[in-house]
């Protein structure tokens, strides 16, 4: 039925419609180019129907999705009833109750009412919430309600892949009141269709989705969604919120190597993959002892972030400073920790006023009150300034190791040979220029030398759980460059005892228990150490062959803190500051590992 009020409500329409034309590009200027194609189109609303012409008449198109009442009973229903009626069918998938529909027609056919608005009331009513319909779902009854037709796939793809990629039903609606489809059928039903702005953050929910999934490779907990989004729609940085997520514990504990880190800032950053050349380039800083936070400096400072922070409706703001993520501490209780400040006095002289065994047995005396404060039980090997030789070192950890074993095993055999050894590693420590020879590999070490079958017997018993598990030893260096070296040379270095990569090591022992214990601690250390500001070194993780971690059988590193041959790394070490920043470091790496 078309009477004269409905043809002049089109007349009013007209000029409505076109004065909101101009509104269309606002709701979603960050990415007009990819969402006009599917919902700008010019389909007739007919064209899934009856092939009608996009007129007024086309309005009977509809009428076989009316109950039966008002298909046989036209003359009683006007065209606004029907458009009511039809979303109740739509969307709600019910008929209308008869107060609803006399409110809504009356609403809209006052002009106190728009279509958009109309749409909204359904489409976020607390009925249609309630029946929780999948996104596809909710595509479809958008489709059918709002544009009354089935979706086009190309449409439904896109839309579904923006509702996956964070998008708020919220955005996907005003795109579809806003369509010149819903337009033509708000000019059918001859009402007013007005406009409709979906509550800011809609871009920046998918910012905050993309930072999750990339960095956390999870998909978001509601409340850090809802927080970091408001965050940034209340004027925070775009570059804080990523360096939030790059530097978080979750993405720390990931463990990722540079390349993956640094795919992982091309993705979570620029919403892309990496570029080869792009990519190769960053890795390549890092292995030269760029910073992890410097290399993402340069992400966020690119012009490319800055155009997508602008995309997504943010600001995109300053870097923070490095920070070194919140550890949780609590796994350092109970653990049994050596720290062996290397050297001693005659070991080694350092060089321009610097000393490394005065400025290592300082580090450990700062590590050491950290880990006591968190429930470990710490030795040092020495806290003084002497010289303890290297076999009474390796033999303090190895009794410890025994006596650890010895209390979890009621096996009388076991306990016998344990307590012939400590008797024997009790004589390297009463009398190490006599004994520390004949049971231990020294310096220099002499590959063509078989273990003693007594350490051998230690090496054996100490492979036990319960020393993977509690144990962890520590010898402190700084490193210099040998003779004609380069006093550029800078970073740091961590060693770990592996049979696999070092022959005569496995040709001394085949069986070291914890390599992999160790080569782990040993790369999250150098991390650590970098993160407190002395770069890790290309090749800084490495299989070494020395004493300290080679005559004991335990998850053991030997640490190399920066050269102190290199004026920026001796400064370093020579600085209080950063020597309880590295304290502060080693403990985090100490946590990490037993976590
Ligand atoms: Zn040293």
């Amino acid at each position: 039925m078309v009477n004269k009020k409905t043809i002049i409500s089109i007349i009013l329409l007209c000029s409505l419609v076109f004065s909101v034309i101009g509104s269309f590009g606002f709701v979603y200027a960050v990415e007009t180019p990819e969402f006009f194609p599917y919902v700008n189109n010019e389909k007739s609303i007919d064209e899934n129907d009856t092939g009608e012409d996009d007129t007024l008449t086309g309005i009977e198109a509809i009428d076989d999705e009316l109950p039966e009442d008002l298909d046989t009973e036209t003359a009683e229903y006007d065209a606004i009833e029907r458009f009511v009626s039809r979303m109740y069918l739509d969307v709600l998938e019910r008929q209308y109750d008869a107060g609803g529909l006399n409110h809504w027609a009356n609403e809209l056919r006052s002009g106190r009412l728009t279509g958009a608005n109309f749409a909204h009331s359904i489409f976020f009513s607390t009925e249609f919430i309630n029946y929780k319909v999948s996104d596809e779902d909710f595509l479809n009854r958008m489709y059918k309600g709002l544009m009354d037709r089935t979706p086009d796939s190309g449409g439904k793809t896109h839309w579904l892949g923006r509702l996956h990629a964070g998008l708020p039903r919220e955005n996907i609606f005003s795109g579809f009141v806003n369509s010149p489809e819903f337009t033509r059928l708000c000019e059918r039903a001859g009402i007013v269709r007005g406009t409709y702005t979906p509550p800011q953050g809609g871009m920046a929910r998918v910012f905050v989705t993309r930072l999750y999934r990339t960095t956390l490779q999870r998909e978001p907990d509601a409340s850090g969604l809802s927080s970091w989004t408001t965050n940034l729609v209340n004027g925070g940085s775009g570059a804080a919120v990523a360096h939030g997520f790059i530097f978080s514990t979750e993405m720390f504990n990931r463990n990722l190597s540079d390349a993956d880190f640094v795919e992982i800032l091309y993705e979570a950053l620029m919403g892309r993959a990496s570029d080869a050349g792009g990519k190769a380039g960053w890795v390549s800083r890092l292995q030269n002892g760029d910073t992890r936070h410097s290399v993402f400096a340069g992400f966020a400072n690119s012009s490319e972030f800055d155009r997508i922070c602008r995309d997504h409706g943010i600001q995109r703001g300053n870097i923070p400073p490095p920070v070194s993520p919140p550890i949780d501490l609590t796994p350092i209780k109970g653990k049994i920790i050596f720290l062996d400040p290397g050297h001693g006095t005659a070991g080694s002289p350092g060089a321009g006023g610097y000393n490394e065994a005065v400025a290592m047995l300082g580090l450990a005396g700062r590590i050491r009150p950290l880990l006591e404060a968190q429930g470990a039980t710490v030795i040092v090997t020495r806290t003084t300034e002497v010289n303890v030789p290297i076999s009474v070192r390796c033999a303090m950890i190895n009794i410890r190791a025994l006596e650890a074993v010895k209390e979890t095993t009621t096996n009388q055999e076991v306990i016998t040979e344990i307590n012939r050894l400590l008797i024997v590693m009790s004589s390297i420590i009463a009398n190490p220029g006599e004994n520390g020879p004949i049971y231990m590999n020294l310096d220099p070490f002499n590959p063509a030398r078989a273990i003693h079958p007594d350490l051998q017997s230690v090496f054996e018993i100490t492979n036990n759980p319960v020393i993977r598990d509690k144990f962890l030893v520590i010898s402190l260096h700084s490193n210099a460059v040998g003779t004609g070296g380069s006093s550029s040379t800078r970073g740091a270095e961590v060693y770990y005892i592996s049979p696999n990569e070092i022959a005569n090591t496995r040709q001394y022992y085949p069986d070291f228990s914890f390599t992999s214990q160790s080569r782990r601690f040993a790369d999250i250390l150098l991390d650590h150490i970098q993160i407190a500001g002395i770069p890790r070194r290309a090749n800084g993780l490495r299989a070494a062959n020395y004493a300290m971690i080679r005559e004991i059988n335990v998850p053991a590193v030997l640490t190399e803190n920066g050269f102190h041959t290199n004026p920026t790394d001796r400064a370093l070490l020579s600085d209080p500051a950063f020597m309880a920043r590295l304290a502060t470091e080693y403990m985090y790496a100490i946590a990490r590992y037993f976590a």
